[in-house]
């Protein structure tokens, strides 16, 4: 399909109260939004890098810049039938994955509305309801935080995820163990340790965890293949893997049992489905994480969520959980706690709503092809 007209926007979309992890406290999420026009269809995608260079070295405005300047002048006007042949025309630039990213999920977007087919399909899922867990950042009490898995788990979620950083680790585990001797848990480090905390590292394979993301910083593999080798509770990496080639040398040196698949942190769809076949042929464990998308972005999360080899419950946050209002319309929601069932529309099911894309949006560039 020919790409005819392209739009790029920076999105800043006010959250309903501060999120607080190891990289610190935001009040709202960033993201970049792009549409593709072809044949009277248009495809949508998101990818959320954030407002700082934090958890990846790129925020909304460098990838909006990346996307203006150098992917919109590739592919503008180009016919283009697959994430592959998009991927390729995008091989000259390096890294800006959530840039990349952005492209390539308003590309499935218009395939899946080209063949008539709910993304989640297009892509190879295996059915449309995705398995979700809860995840608990740091709380004003262990009280707080009790009653919040009270409450989540009775309500039917399957897991637990911690973030789990100084001053809120070892004991706030041990209270919690305590409370949930059998519930599924996991800890996120967010890349808060280095070996020299190995004695730390070691004493949480007592509390019987479902895996540690993250625990060591982001290039740091080596080290984490060194600590999978002197722990016994599987390293899930999350911000490590920032493309194919990164989950195949992880794999590879043994420095994860889990991945944590974030699409827009590997430069969208087509690398998401590539790393998790890689996991499949390895008997490597996958799931699936959002990074403060809309219900646009949380929607491909989910869809990803569906393939077959993914054997743990992912993180897809009801967007009501964050937002006072969201970009996307309609606004879906975990129809039943511990479970994302997608709908059988075309594409996404899910478009920005104008009102709310007019008052969220920080720039904007629009580009058309010549007739
Ligand atoms: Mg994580």
């Amino acid at each position: 399909m020919k790409i005819e007209r392209i739009s790029i926007r920076r999105i800043c979309n006010p959250i309903n109260r501060p999120y607080v992890t190891a990289f610190g406290s935001q009040s709202a999420f960033n993201s970049i939004l792009v549409s593709l026009e072809s044949g009277g269809l248009t495809g949508w995608g998101e990818a959320a890098p954030g407002g700082g260079p934090f958890f990846s070295p790129y925020t909304d405005e460098t990838s909006f810049c990346i996307a203006r300047d150098f992917i919109a002048p590739r592919i503008l006007g180009r016919e283009i039938s697959s994430g592959a042949e998009l991927q390729e025309l995008l091989q000259g630039i390096r890294g800006n994955e959530f840039a990349k990213a952005a492209f390539d999920v308003a590309l499935w977007d218009l395939l899946a509305r080209q063949d008539q087919l709910p993304l989640y399909r297009r892509i190879g899922g295996s059915g449309n309801v995705a398995r979700v867990g809860y995840t608990f950042g740091v709380l004003n009490s262990y009280d707080e935080l009790l009653a919040g898995i009270e409450k989540v788990t009775a309500s039917g979620y399957p897991r637990v995820k911690l973030k789990f950083c100084p001053g809120w680790e070892l004991e706030m585990l041990a209270v919690v163990r305590a409370a949930f001797p059998a519930l599924t848990i996991h800890i996120d480090c967010n890349s808060a340790y280095t070996l020299a905390d190995l004695p730390l590292l070691q004493e949480l394979d007592r509390f019987h965890l479902a895996m540690i993301e993250q625990p060591l910083r982001h290039n740091d593999l080596l080290d984490h293949a060194e600590l999978q080798r002197r722990i016994t509770t599987p390293i899930c990496l999350d911000e490590s893997i920032t493309s194919v080639q990164e989950a195949e040398q992880a794999i590879r040196i043994g420095a994860a049992r889990f991945i944590n698949i974030k699409y827009g942190r590997v430069g969208g769809i087509t690398a998401a489905l590539q790393i998790h076949a890689l996991c499949g042929e390895h008997g490597i464990g996958c799931w699936l994480g959002g990074m403060g998308e809309s219900s646009l972005g949380t929607t491909v999360v989910a869809a990803l969520a569906t393939l077959p080899n993914v054997n743990y419950p992912s993180d897809i946050s009801p967007a009501e959980k964050f937002y006072v209002r969201n970009l996307g319309t309609p606004v879906l929601s975990t129809d039943r706690p511990g479970t994302y069932t997608l709908r059988e529309e075309p594409g996404l099911d899910v478009v920005p709503e104008p009102d709310a894309l007019r008052d969220f949006t920080v720039a904007a560039v629009h580009f058309e092809a010549p007739c």
